[in-house]
């Protein structure tokens, strides 16, 4: 299987990936994870990273792509994979469209999680609390929230376009949502 997951910052898509990877047996690959991991290990790719994902803005398409890339052709991701976090903008879907097609596959389906904006400020800054994400301030929510709807959202009508999008209610409880996105995905052919 070779799946996208979709929706705003804190939809749930981190906490939904793994349980859909775990189904099908194949690693999630979360961008903003592997920046993160990067940032605190202080490599050249985090120090790039940082100061575009400490303001809400996403890191160039170049830096991404190249890692995504990367990651991709690791070994574990042979049989598929889950992305979280990619592709974002128009540009990333192009360069995703290479890389899978490079690999003779296809892409199989785009799940979006649909939520309640109010609601998702409120998760996010729980999270900030839990977890302590640098970007997980009320501004710098809010900025990722704008940069969400102008440059990630039109996406999902290039995957309509494509009769690859599956849209799943991401509200209520982490266990109904996930039954929710196998429901869906389990009656997908998979390429
Ligand atoms: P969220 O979905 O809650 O905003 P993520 O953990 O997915 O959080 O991403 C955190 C940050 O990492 C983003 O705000 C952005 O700066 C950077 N990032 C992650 N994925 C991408 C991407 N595909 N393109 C550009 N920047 C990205």
């Amino acid at each position: 299987m070779r799946l996208i997951i979709m929706g705003p910052p804190g939809a749930g898509k981190g906490t939904q990936a793994k349980y859909i990877a775990e189904h099908f047996g194949i690693p999630a690959i979360s961008t903003g994870d592997i920046f993160r991991a990067n940032v605190t290990a202080g490599t050249p790719l985090g120090v790039q990273a940082q100061s575009f994902m400490d303001k809400g803005e996403y890191v160039p398409d170049e830096v991404t792509n190249l890692m995504v890339r990367n990651r991709i052709d690791e070994p574990d991701a042979e049989p598929g994979f889950l992305l979280d976090g990619y592709p974002r903008t128009l540009a990333q879907v192009e360069e995703l469209d290479g890389m899978i097609r490079f690999t003779g596959h296809a892409l199989d389906a785009v799940v979006v999680l649909t939520v309640d904006q109010d609601e998702i400020v409120q998760r996010l800054l729980q999270r900030a609390e839990v977890e302590g994400r640098a970007d997980d301030t009320e501004d710098v929510i809010r900025r990722r929230q704008e940069v969400y709807v102008e440059q990630t959202e039109p996406l999902i009508g290039v995957y309509r376009d494509r009769n690859l999008l599956i849209e799943v209610d991401g509200m209520g409880e982490v266990e109904v949502v996930t039954q929710r996105i196998f429901d869906a995905l389990d009656v997908v052919p998979q390429s």
